[in-house]
């Protein structure tokens, strides 16, 4: 059975994550700060899933914390195939209103998060050598945004990030590759004013919203053999968005 360790699992597209590789008979370390929600919810998985999944609470951006998932990952299933470097946050504001430790967190959540797990999880891969890592960027990270200026900055690190470790691990049969959502369908989203939602739904080609669970496909796509071609690359995954150059029509 292939095993996979997801971060930011307690919610989101990584507990859709979670729900989509458990059904489709794969281990999963559910990696989370949040460990209220997260053992909950793994109780509840494990009585539809026996011993298929595993809750660790975890801080992506301490080395320690990692190192210990490393272990504890190791020690559970015994062989890890697959990396979903999932968990973030958002900070809003222009530059100059960031305060610098919103800024500090948002770079050591969102972009050292990925070198720490590198660090405690590629030399396994390595060793047996295969491995697929994936990372959630963002359309922001790509484009520019409104008062995203910290969040458009370490996701964009992200987006470039993916090509050297697609070139750097390739040689070990190690893919990496980006999933990059668009305005998605979470809990959090929900809370904006339905005019908004209306106006990310009219930005789409398409006419409406990512739906936690598109992510969720293609983040199993991209971790297992079905995208045994596919590395280095960064993957829209948001029903259109941000195609448009925004001439006057
Ligand atoms: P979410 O807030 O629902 O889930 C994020 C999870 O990460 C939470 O469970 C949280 O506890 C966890 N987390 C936060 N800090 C952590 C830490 N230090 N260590 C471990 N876990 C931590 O978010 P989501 O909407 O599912 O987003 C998932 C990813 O997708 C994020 O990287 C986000 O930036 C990205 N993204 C989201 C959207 C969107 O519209 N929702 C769009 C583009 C990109």
């Amino acid at each position: 059975m292939n095993t996979v360790v997801i971060t930011g699992a307690a919610s989101g597209m990584g507990l859709e994550a979670t729900e989509l590789f458990l059904s489709r008979k794969w281990n999963v370390v559910m990696a989370d700060f949040d460990d209220v929600n997260g053992v909950k919810i793994a109780k509840k998985l494990s009585d539809l899933f026996p011993g298929q999944v595993y809750f660790h609470k975890t801080d992506v951006s301490n080395d320690k914390s990692v190192a210990n998932l490393f272990d504890a990952s190791i020690k559970q299933f015994k062989t890890i195939d697959s990396v979903i470097n999932n968990a973030g946050i958002f900070v809003k504001g222009a530059l100059h209103e960031v305060q610098e430790d919103a800024w500090d967190r948002i770079m050591n959540i969102d972009v050292k998060s990925i070198y720490l797990m590198t660090k405690y999880f590629v030399p396994a891969m390595i060793e047996q050598q295969h491995g697929s890592i994936v990372n959630t960027a963002s359309i922001s990270g790509i484009t520019g945004d409104y008062n995203m200026a910290a969040y458009s900055a370490a996701k964009g690190a992200v987006v470039n990030l993916v090509r050297s470790m697609a070139l750097d691990y390739g040689k070990y049969n190690i893919r990496v590759n980006n999933i990059v959502p668009g305005p998605t369908n979470t809990a959090l989203f929900q809370n904006n004013p339905q005019s908004v939602i209306d106006g990310f739904k009219n930005a789409s080609p398409i006419g409406r919203l990512t739906e936690p669970e598109d992510i969720a496909r293609m983040m199993f796509l991209l971790a297992s053999d079905e995208g045994k071609s596919i590395t280095g690359q960064n993957i829209q995954v948001n029903t259109g968005f941000g195609i448009y150059s925004s001439q006057p029509v």
